[in-house]
């Protein structure tokens, strides 16, 4: 199995290659040459797995230059009874006759990022010791994504993460998520400034191609391939769950922001995952709930972004988008190319004469939620069905009960827990959410964190003072 590029500027390359890159060279994302494809029988052979055993059968198709030994170690050292809370890693809870939740906010920073991240902390660390090589991931958090890395990378060998994240502005919890891990590769950077600062100063230090070079930068952002691979991994252990026989349909219900979470069910269900229907839920950001209903795909600028009580899909732009594009427009590199260059020069595309696939083809519906939708949300859950579900997971929820078909599960994706946004959960029902019993006294315990001036020459220094190399 070898990687192009959705431009079609970048010769094949295996795995282990694209894993520690960012963007392929031709500024475009690596997406498989061809995909595996899974049979009836395969995924009825595959039922009574354990989640680890799961992951390294669907895994093995996307990763063909690690022995399979050595892979299967890495699935069962990622997902883990001890860092999931249960044996079933994924568990799959019944809110209604209608809607399950599949819970992949059972990992150690509560929201569904560590699923992936948790074995890429694992491949990480094993291809860079094959390689005897280092690297120090660089990058920026307002929240979700930093400490699902930083708790995939701790204790890592070969590897430090510098994180960023703006001083005094997320919330006491995620202080205290992040901020309490002791360990000596992890450094966190609190910069006198806001989100958009920090993200300036990882983009200035990672755009000096000297500096990266003789740092060992590297980042773990949403279009990491190997996010998406591990990702495919729940879709597939969630229809196992949810159906007693071949070819039964399942339809998913997606919170969405970088089009990272539901690029992975696309991808399953083009592999012949029976998914009847994938539902991408947006946030008062519905850009991508405005190109499934209109064909026009018009990001929008940082000011015309809105702060929700979503806020992991308080997207502009979603990252991941151009896979799915490059699947519409028939793997046409050249083409994806050009839609780029538009989007540079006007602001948008438009694929409307695509319209008519969206759902016949491809399966995707989208809506969108509100703030009061999402309260609302909360609220007639809790109240009928006894579960306290998170904002975005909410989002999911509101867009999902629109599309409910009869005899087809409707799985909603749930994508963080609510003790992580408790002070919406409190204006929805007029109390917090209770914290999960693993994590109390989170906030007491010593914290380590590096608090810089808004500076880049700062950074850099201490960077090059503490990379691992
Ligand atoms: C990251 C995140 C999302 C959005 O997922 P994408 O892959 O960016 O679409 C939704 N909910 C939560 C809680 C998240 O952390």
């Amino acid at each position: 199995m070898n990687y192009v590029s959705t431009r079609g500027g970048m010769t094949p390359q295996p795995f282990s290659d694209i894993l520690l890159e960012g963007l392929a060279p031709d500024g475009g994302l690596a997406v498989p040459q061809a995909l595996p494809k899974l049979t009836a029988a395969q995924l009825e052979a595959w039922r009574g797995l354990s989640y680890a055993d799961l992951a390294f059968e669907v895994l093995s198709l996307f990763i063909t230059d690690i022995p399979a030994d050595d892979l299967r170690r890495l699935t069962h050292a990622a997902y883990t009874a001890r860092i999931f809370g249960s044996e079933d890693i994924v568990p799959l809870r019944p809110l209604d006759g209608k809607l399950s939740l599949l819970g992949l906010s059972e990992g150690p920073t509560l929201a569904f990022k560590d699923m992936a991240m948790q074995f890429l902390g694992q491949a990480f660390e094993y291809v860079l010791a094959k390689r005897g090589t280092t690297l120090n991931i660089l990058g920026a958090t307002s929240g979700d994504t930093g400490s699902a890395a930083e708790y995939a990378l701790r204790g890592k060998k070969g590897i430090s993460v510098f994180m960023l994240s703006p001083h005094g502005r997320m919330s006491a919890f995620q202080r205290a998520q992040m901020y309490s891990l002791q360990d000596a590769n992890i450094h966190n950077i609190a910069v006198r400034g806001v989100f958009d600062d920090c993200q300036d100063i990882v983009k200035a230090l990672a755009g000096d191609l000297e500096f990266k070079a003789a740092c060992h930068l590297g980042a773990v952002n949403s279009i990491n391939w190997g996010r998406i691979a591990a990702q495919i991994v729940y879709y597939v252990h969630g229809w196992l769950r949810a159906t007693t026989q071949a070819g039964e349909q399942v339809s998913f219900a997606v919170p969405s922001g970088n089009f990272g979470n539901i690029l992975a069910g696309h991808i399953a269900r083009r592999m012949g995952l029976p998914i009847r229907r994938l539902v991408l839920a947006t946030n008062e950001n519905n850009v991508l709930e405005e190109f499934f209903r209109t064909g026009i795909y018009r990001p929008r600028s940082a000011q015309q972004t809105h702060a929700t009580s979503s806020p992991s899909m308080d997207i502009s732009r979603a990252s991941n988008f151009e896979r799915f594009i490059f699947d519409l427009v028939g793997a046409d590199g050249a083409r994806v190319k050009a839609l780029w260059s538009q989007l540079a020069a006007d602001g948008y595309f438009d694929l409307s004469g695509h319209l008519g696939e969206f759902a016949d083809k491809y399966g995707f519906v989208a809506g969108a939620s509100s703030h009061a939708d999402r309260l609302a949300t909360i609220r007639a859950t809790y109240d009928a069905c006894g579960v306290l579900i998170d904002p975005h997971t909410a989002d999911g929820v509101k867009v999902a009960r629109a599309f409910v078909e009869p005899g087809i599960p409707m799985l909603v994706l749930e994508t963080a827990l609510p003790a992580k946004f408790s002070e919406t959960i409190e204006a929805a029902l007029g109390r917090p959410a209770p914290p999960p019993a693993a994590l109390a006294g989170l906030e007491s315990l010593p914290q380590r964190v590096q608090v810089m001036d808004n500076d880049v020459e700062a950074v850099r220094r201490y960077v090059r003072e503490h990379a691992a190399l």
